[in-house]
């Protein structure tokens, strides 16, 4: 089994004007699939690892050859992290359910942690994601760099944002604070509440 992009589910202008037609279209069809080729190339000579998702490998990265260990950190991490983004974004989706209510219990309420994620995306030196996960007791904001996972510190991602320079720049240059801004307008909180389930 190779791996392979999978589709959006909905167009690359469905974001507009918050996350750009251009940018959604180079970032699936580009930077996306480039982690899919090259996490491809690193499993090509390791045929038992062909059967695995990409979250499954990233969630037991010391069950990989210390030669390709790093090669699928890197592009397992983009592919799966990527696999998870898209399902998370959709335009005028209310905020409700189980997660909104477990957020406002932690949180006080859910602008709180809008403030709380919004700041730790916006101090987030280089490239990485900011995460809502579940850790198993609680939920928590939290970072990672690069394209790790936090599946690989067997952490259940529930809300992820991609604060590389790639998902934004072209729209909104160095304002990342804007497009964390943005973000919050297409938020699927229905995939939120489905993550949430699934990881509790
Ligand atoms: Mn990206």
């Amino acid at each position: 089994m190779t791996h392979t992009l999978p589709e959006l589910g909905y167009s690359y202008d469905a974001l507009e004007p918050y996350i750009d037609a251009r940018t959604m279209e180079i970032h699936h069809t580009k930077h996306h699939q480039t982690y899919i080729d090259k996490l491809n190339a690193a499993l090509e000579k390791h045929p038992a690892l062909q059967e695995a998702s990409a979250a499954d490998l990233v969630s037991a990265l010391d069950t990989v050859p210390e030669t390709i260990r790093m090669a699928v950190r890197n592009h397992g991490g983009g592919h799966a992290n990527h696999s998870f983004f898209w399902r998370l974004l959709k335009k005028d989706v209310a905020p409700e359910g189980a997660v909104v209510e477990a957020i406002n219990r932690q949180w006080g309420s859910l602008d709180q942690f809008r403030a709380e994620f919004s700041s730790a995306a916006a101090l987030l030196f280089g490239s990485g994601w900011t995460w809502l996960v579940w850790n198993g007791d609680a939920l928590e904001i939290t970072t990672t760099p690069n394209q790790d996972s936090p599946l690989s510190r067997g952490q259940h991602p529930v809300l992820g944002l991609d604060v590389w320079e790639h998902a934004y720049y072209l729209k909104y240059q160095n304002r990342r604070p804007a497009y964390i801004e943005a973000f919050f307008n297409v938020i699927n909180w229905r995939q939120v509440e489905a993550n949430f389930k699934a990881a509790r």
